[in-house]
């Protein structure tokens, strides 16, 4: 077992001990922090960032818009050390969200409820079930290991869904779309990288799960083409 030397050893990774190692490195000391679950804490996987996630995203688009067009307007660069928002005043320290609640932007959950992201990285699924524009939906996505944009396109009687990556890598083994309302039954047709994969899809009600064959992979440059014909 090799050793490690440090001065200060931080129990826990959410919140407080990432602050609390923050805070120390910052001083000069040697930091080590050990998590035994998952790093980030509980506020990031259970508590704050998904109930926030599950405030009334789908029946409110102009209400949540309006929501976000008002924080932004606020966080415009200039210094704000009056707020006593860190050090200098950070501008884009939200503080709505909790003070140094950097990664808990105040929009961020409005994003992932208006594109209707479903995640789980450790178990390849990713999907989209937009609440805003389903019909030709266009927006940006970070998932476990890279980021890029989801595309949808309807018309008649097919649904055209791509998640291309921009950054990094998307490693897939389920993915799921929701259908218009009125499809019939469907055919489905993935392809990844240019490649077709090969897929076996279920529905139910409007959502549609495609169990990828095996473990696909894309990297930057490449799309998951998701095509629904009926
Ligand atoms: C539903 C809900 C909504 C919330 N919403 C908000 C909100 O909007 N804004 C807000 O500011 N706060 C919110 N909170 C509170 C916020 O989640 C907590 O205040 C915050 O997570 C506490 O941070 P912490 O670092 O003290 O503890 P935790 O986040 O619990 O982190 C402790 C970490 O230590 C690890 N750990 C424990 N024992 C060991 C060990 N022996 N060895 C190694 N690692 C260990 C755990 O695995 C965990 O990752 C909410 C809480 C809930 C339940």
């Amino acid at each position: 077992m090799s050793e490690i030397s440090c001065d200060v050893i931080v129990i826990g990774a959410g919140p407080a001990g990432e602050v609390a190692a923050g805070r120390l490195a910052d001083g000069g000391l040697e930091v080590v922090v050990v998590e035994n679950h998952l790093v980030a804490g509980e506020c990031s996987y259970y508590a704050c960032m998904p109930s926030k996630a599950l405030l009334r995203p789908g029946d409110l688009i102009d209400e949540a818009r309006r929501i976000v067009r008002t924080a932004r307007s606020r966080y415009d660069g200039r210094l704000r050390p009056e707020l006593n928002s860190g050090p200098g005043g950070n501008p884009f320290n939200e503080l709505e969200c909790g003070k140094f609640y950097a990664r808990a932007m105040s929009s961020w959950s409005l994003l992932i409820a208006s594109q209707g992201l479903v995640l789980d990285g450790p178990a390849g699924l990713i999907g989209f079930k937009p609440r805003w524009q389903p019909e030709d939906h266009r927006s940006f996505y970070t998932a476990a290991e890279g980021w890029g944009l989801f595309v949808q396109k309807r018309e008649a009687e097919s649904q055209t869904s791509r998640i291309d990556v921009r950054h990094g890598r998307l490693r897939v083994r389920e993915l799921v779309v929701q259908a218009p309302p009125g499809a019939g039954e469907m055919r489905v047709d993935v392809r990844a990288g240019g490649r077709r994969v090969r897929v076996a899809a279920s529905q139910q009600g409007d959502e549609v799960r495609i169990r990828c064959s095996d473990w696909v992979a894309i990297t930057e440059g490449q799309e998951i083409e998701i095509r629904l014909t009926w």
